[in-house]
């Protein structure tokens, strides 16, 4: 990992601050966090490396914030538990320290590796989430939200059993849907079949009801012989672009 860091080049103007977290021993008892923080500082355009018991704890917060205040970094990193924990806690942290919280990259070092490996394994595992956090930290540019007006309208693709119910369920809230299916018929693999398992009920029962349910729902358009093309937008704001053929 030294070795590879030695040819990358470094870009001086963006500073970033990678805090390594212990998790109370869920992610140190399974790897040596020194020698992830001593690997880190080697990483181009990495200033600053801390580790805490709890990152997520008012002091772990604490340390980022004091070096976002004081101008040490710029751009931050943490390595922890999954995103979908404490991602915003850290960039609320962010944003009252008086930056940008779209500066922040995060690295899952908790489900991702010390859940899953031990030791030097884990160790390396996490060396190298944590280099790659780094090099996106240092091309992140701070960003201004902004709304658009989504339109209520999902497309599912495929018209098998999960498509059918997909496409009822969020008919029935009230969300207009297009069926997309490249076959002729709905139904998909299921309606090949001849009874389901456990109770044995016949399947061509259950596809004709189901179907008929979404061919007679006035919020789903069906789309049989399609398949999407092209699309373009973001999210809340996707086109996309059907061609209709026979397989
Ligand atoms: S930030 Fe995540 S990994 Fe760290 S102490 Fe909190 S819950 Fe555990």
């Amino acid at each position: 990992m030294a070795d590879d860091n030695k040819n990358r080049k470094a870009t001086p103007e963006q500073k970033v601050g990678v805090y390594v977290c212990h998790c109370g021993g869920n992610i140190s008892d399974h790897m040596a966090v020194e020698e992830v923080c001593k690997n880190a500082e080697k990483i181009p355009g990495v200033v600053k490396v801390r580790n805490d018991v709890f990152m997520c704890s008012d002091p772990g917060q604490e340390l980022i914030m004091k070096d976002i205040k004081n101008g040490t970094v710029d751009r931050v990193v943490v390595a922890s538990c999954a995103p979908g924990l404490h991602e915003t806690t850290f960039r609320n942290a962010i944003s009252r320290a008086g930056g940008n919280p779209y500066i922040y990259e995060h690295a899952n070092i908790r489900e991702q590796v010390s859940w899953v490996h031990h030791g030097d394994q884990a160790t390396n595992k996490a060396t190298r989430l944590v280099a790659a956090a780094a090099a996106k930290a240092r091309e992140l540019q701070p960003l201004e939200p902004f709304r658009v007006n989504a339109k209520k309208h999902v497309t599912v693709v495929g018209g098998g059993i999960a498509g059918l119910k997909s496409a009822l369920d969020l008919a029935r809230k009230g969300i207009e849907v297009a069926l997309v299916d490249k076959s002729p018929f709905l139904g998909g693999w299921t309606a090949k079949w001849d009874r389901v398992f456990p109770t044995d009920d016949p399947v061509s029962e259950l596809v004709t009801t189901l179907a008929a349910e979404v061919l007679n729902n006035e919020k789903i358009t069906v789309y049989t012989c399609s398949r999407i093309t092209a699309f373009e937008g973001f999210i809340g704001n996707f086109k996309l672009t059907l061609t209709q053929a026979p397989p």
